[in-house]
C-alpha cells in the first residue's frame, strides 16, 4: 500500500500553502467575513497563478490533473478562507468539471481556456425553493419558441450568482422527473435575468442569491452539450457526483484542520490552575479524539479518491467521505470553540468563523442524511 502523494501533489500542496499563507492572513479572512465580500481580488491571483486549469485537459491549457490534485488545493485553501475555496470550486467544478465531462467540442473550446485564465465564472443553478434535497422535482421551466429556449421560474441559493458570468441552470423540459431536465449555458447578462443576494451565516462572501429568470432567450447551441442533450441534464449533473462529494469532502478536512490546529495551539498556552489547559485530561482527550478522527476522514476522503481515479466504482465510498467529512470537521469545530471557553465565543477569535464556516458542508451537495440515504441503498436497503 502506497500512502504517499507523488512529488508533484507534494509540491503543490506546498505552493497552495505557501500562496494561503503569504495572501490570506487573519486580517484577510476576517475583512471578508465581517463585510461580506466576495474575494474578487484572491481569486484573481489564483487563476494568474494558473490554479483554475488544475482540471482542465492540457489540450485546453490546463494541467490534466485528477481529483487527488484538487483536493489537495482545496484543503489547503480551505484552511485559510473557505469562501475562497468554495469560489474557486464554482469556476473548478461547475465551469470546468461540467464542460470537460459533458460539453460539445465547441464548447470545451470556447469556454475552458477562458476559465483557465479567470475571464470566466461560473455558478451552478439546481435548487429551487420547492427542490432542494428533491432536486429532480424542479420547476423553472425551458419553452422552445420561435428559435430560443425561453426560460421562466426561479432558484435557490445558488453561490456565486450575482458575480458569475455563466450560470449552469437546470429546468423543467418534460414532464419525466430524471428524462425531463435539461441545462442550459445562460449568460448572466441576458435581459430577464436577476440574482439578489441572501445573508447566510457563514460562508460570508460566497455571493449566494435567489435567482429569477423572467422570459429569459436562450439559443439552442447553449445547451450544455449541444442540441442533442435536451432532456440530458440530470444524467449530466450524475457524472459530477462523485466528483463534488470528494472536493466537499476536502473542504471539509482543511476547515476540521485549522480549528484542531487553532485549538491545539490555545491549549498549549493557555494557563488555567497553574498549568495549560491542554494537560487537563478533559482537554487532553477532546483533542485527541478531535486528531485520531480527522485522521480517520481524511484517510476515508483519499481513499474514496484513489478508487474515482482508478476507474472503481465509489459511489458508497465517496458519499460516505462527504458524510463523514462534513460531521466530523463539525464536531472539532464545536469542540475547538468549547477549548476556547469564552474566547471561542468571541467574535475576534477564529473559532467561531470555523463553526459558522462548516455548517454548510452537511447542508449542500446533499446533506448529510441525503448521502446517507444513498449509502443505505449501497447496502442493500
Ligand atoms: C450557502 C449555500 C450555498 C449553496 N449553493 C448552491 C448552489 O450553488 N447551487 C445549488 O443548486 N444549490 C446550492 N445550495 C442549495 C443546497 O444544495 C440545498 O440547500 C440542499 O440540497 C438542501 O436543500 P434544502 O435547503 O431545500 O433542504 P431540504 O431538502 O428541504 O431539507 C431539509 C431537511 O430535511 C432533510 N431531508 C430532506 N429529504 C430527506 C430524505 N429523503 N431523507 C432524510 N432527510 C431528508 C434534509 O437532510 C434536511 O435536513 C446552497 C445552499 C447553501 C446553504
Amino acid at each position: 500500500m502506497d500512502f504517499n502523494f507523488s512529488d508533484e501533489q507534494n509540491m503543490l500542496r506546498d505552493t497552495v500553502r505557501k500562496f494561503a499563507e503569504k495572501e490570506i492572513p487573519p486580517e484577510v479572512a476576517r475583512d471578508i467575513d465581517e463585510n461580506d465580500r466576495f474575494p474578487h481580488e484572491l481569486l484573481g491571483k489564483l487563476c494568474d497563478l494558473g490554479f483554475m486549469g488544475i482540471n482542465i485537459a492540457e489540450e485546453y491549457g490546463g494541467m490534466g490533473g485528477n481529483v487527488v490534485d484538487e483536493m489537495i488545493f482545496f484543503e489547503e485553501l480551505a484552511k485559510k478562507l473557505p469562501v475562497l475555496a468554495w469560489a474557486a470550486g464554482n469556476i473548478m467544478l461547475y465551469g470546468n468539471a461540467i464542460i470537460g465531462k459533458n460539453g460539445s467540442e465547441e464548447q470545451k473550446k470556447k469556454y475552458l481556456p477562458r476559465l483557465v485564465n479567470g475571464e470566466l465564472k461560473f455558478a451552478f443553478a439546481l435548487t429551487e425553493p420547492n427542490a432542494g434535497s428533491d432536486a429532480s422535482n424542479i420547476r423553472t421551466r425551458a419553452v422552445f419558441k420561435d428559435g430560443h429556449w425561453v426560460i421562466n421560474g426561479s432558484k435557490m441559493f445558488i453561490t456565486g450568482a450575482g458575480v458569475s458570468d455563466i450560470i449552469v441552470t437546470n429546468t423543467r423540459t418534460a414532464e419525466s422527473r430524471t428524462r425531463g431536465i435539461t441545462s442550459f449555458l445562460v449568460d448572466a447578462k441576458s435581459p430577464g435575468y436577476s440574482a439578489k443576494p441572501i445573508k447566510m451565516l457563514g460562508h460570508k462572501g460566497s455571493n449566494t442569491c435567489e435567482v429569477y429568470y423572467d422570459d429569459v432567450r436562450v439559443l439552442p447551441e447553449d445547451i450544455l452539450g449541444g442540441e442533442e442533450c435536451v432532456n440530458r441534464g440530470w444524467y449530466q449533473m450524475m457524472k459530477l457526483l462523485n466528483q463534488e462529494r470528494l472536493v466537499l469532502s476536502s473542504c471539509a478536512l482543511g476547515i476540521g484542520q485549522a480549528a484542531f490546529d487553532y485549538a491545539l495551539n490555545y491549549a498549549k498556552e493557555r494557563e488555567q490552575f497553574g498549568q495549560p489547559i491542554g494537560r487537563f485530561q478533559a482537554i487532553t482527550h477532546r483533542l485527541v479524539e478531535m486528531a485520531t478522527e480527522l485522521e480517520a476522514a481524511r484517510r476515508l476522503a483519499y481513499y474514496a479518491a484513489w478508487r474515482e481515479i482508478n476507474g472503481l466504482e465509489c459511489v458508497k465510498e465517496t458519499s460516505m467521505a462527504k458524510y463523514y467529512c462534513a460531521e466530523t470537521a463539525k464536531k472539532i469545530a464545536l469542540n475547538g470553540v468549547q477549548i476556547l471557553g469564552g474566547y471561542g465565543y468571541a467574535m475576534e477569535y477564529e473559532a467561531q468563523r470555523f463553526l459558522r464556516d462548516v455548517l454548510i458542508l452537511s447542508i449542500g451537495g446533499g446533506t448529510t442524511e441525503i448521502q446517507k440515504n444513498i449509502i443505505g441503498k449501497q447496502l442493500g436497503l
